[in-house]
């Protein structure tokens, strides 16, 4: 990735009436990245990708492409492209005649718009389907085209609306990779809204996670789901187990956590005063499950299943421990025979590294 800048967006906001939609966002796209919005509904994320694509006007701040104020610069005339979730082909238009709609709005030659088109359709592995309707292409196909109509215009920067969103999963999975490796190609820069976690972490170089209509971090997947800065992020991306509870006496050994009953070392990277309230989140896939009788009896947090939900690859166990709390496991089943795998009511034995918990104040 290089490290230039190709979008930048400076104490951005917008308001409707009394809603505020997006507040006070800046935040820079560097060149050939593939930057998520990731949030619920409401948070704010379209308004954003509109401001961008010159659709909504902002209340305040900027935004800058490829170095240029964009304040009074239409649509039509930004660097900018914009695919939409519904993809919004025209059903009358052959696959090329929609992919040449945009080249010939601009008066490009004939010879010209035939090389461009080709050379898309080419890229996004359409060549033989050229003469189709859209309504004889599969949910797959189709989200092809609308991908070659957006870049056929070569912009320098692609927004996408959930470009995944009305494909199955099967084809989802297959489609992110393409979506991935055709965006390695093309060098252009991608801007993707998505509610759908699992579709930022697959696509993104990095993330905005945003909620009520601020941006609350920013980081690459790994950072966004190993290191969430707060509660809302930890809670939002994937599965968590949360702990409450506060700093207390410093053993020997570091520092201890008390959450209820229960008394959690630390990692020992942590610094925190004594009574200091916290958070210990802790993934479900981190959580090592034994039976009781397979551990030694000082070892790790005891409890029993409550349910086991069976998901082929892997199971989900949700544990009481002995002190009541609830705690969600996740199991790769690599074993096939069942008689090996924990059942519903069994003892078991809960342990995790220390370092895998992520300690939150916030
Ligand atoms: P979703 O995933 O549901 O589409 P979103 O994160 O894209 O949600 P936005 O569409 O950006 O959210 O909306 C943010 C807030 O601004 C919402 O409270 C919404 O009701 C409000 N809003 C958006 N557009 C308008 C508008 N044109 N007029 C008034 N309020 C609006």
């Amino acid at each position: 990735m290089s490290l230039s800048e190709c979008v930048k967006i400076e104490s951005l906001s917008k308001h409707f009436a009394e809603t505020v939609a997006v507040s006070d966002v800046s935040l820079s796209v560097g060149r050939g990245e593939i930057f998520c919005l990731l949030g619920g509904s409401g948070c704010g994320k379209t308004t954003l990708l509109r401001m961008l694509a010159g659709f909504e006007r902002p209340t305040a701040g900027r935004i800058l492409i490829d170095g240029m104020d964009m304040a009074d610069v239409p649509p039509n005339r930004r660097p900018v492209n914009l695919m939409f979730q519904s993809y919004a082909l025209f059903p009358h238009m052959s696959v090329f005649q929609n992919v040449a709609f945009g080249l010939e709005q601009e008066r490009v030659s004939r010879t010209e718009i035939d090389r461009r088109v080709r050379e898309m359709l080419d890229a996004v592995k359409l060549e033989g389907l050229a003469g189709r309707k859209p309504q004889q292409l599969s949910g797959g196909q189709r989200q092809r085209v609308a991908l070659a109509r957006a870049l056929v215009k070569r912009p320098k920067l692609l927004l996408l609306d959930e470009p995944l969103g009305a494909l199955d999963k099967k084809l989802r999975e297959h489609t992110q990779f393409e979506l991935v490796a055709l965006q390695r190609q093309l060098g252009i820069t991608f801007v993707v809204v998505t509610h759908d976690q699992q579709e930022a972490m697959s696509l993104a170089t990095r993330i905005g996670v945003m909620n009520q209509g601020r941006i609350v971090q920013v980081g690459t997947p790994d950072e966004i789901y190993e290191s969430p800065a707060t509660r809302f992020v930890a809670d939002f991306i994937g599965s968590v187990n949360i702990f409450e509870g506060h700093i207390g006496n410093s053993g020997e050994g570091g520092l201890i956590a008390h959450c209820g009953a229960l008394q959690i070392p630390l990692p020992s990277r942590v610094a925190m005063p004594d009574g200091t309230r916290l958070a210990l989140a802790l993934r479900p896939e981190k959580i090592r499950l034994q039976r009781q009788s397979d551990t030694g009896a000082q070892v790790g947090q005891r409890g029993t299943v409550e349910e086991v939900g069976y998901l082929g690859e892997s199971s989900h166990y949700r544990v009481r421990l002995d002190d009541g709390t609830p705690l969600r496991v996740d199991v790769v089943n690599h074993r096939r025979d069942a008689s090996q795998r924990i059942q519903r009511a069994e003892r078991v034995t809960l342990t995790w590294s220390a370092d895998d918990l992520i300690v939150l104040t916030d």
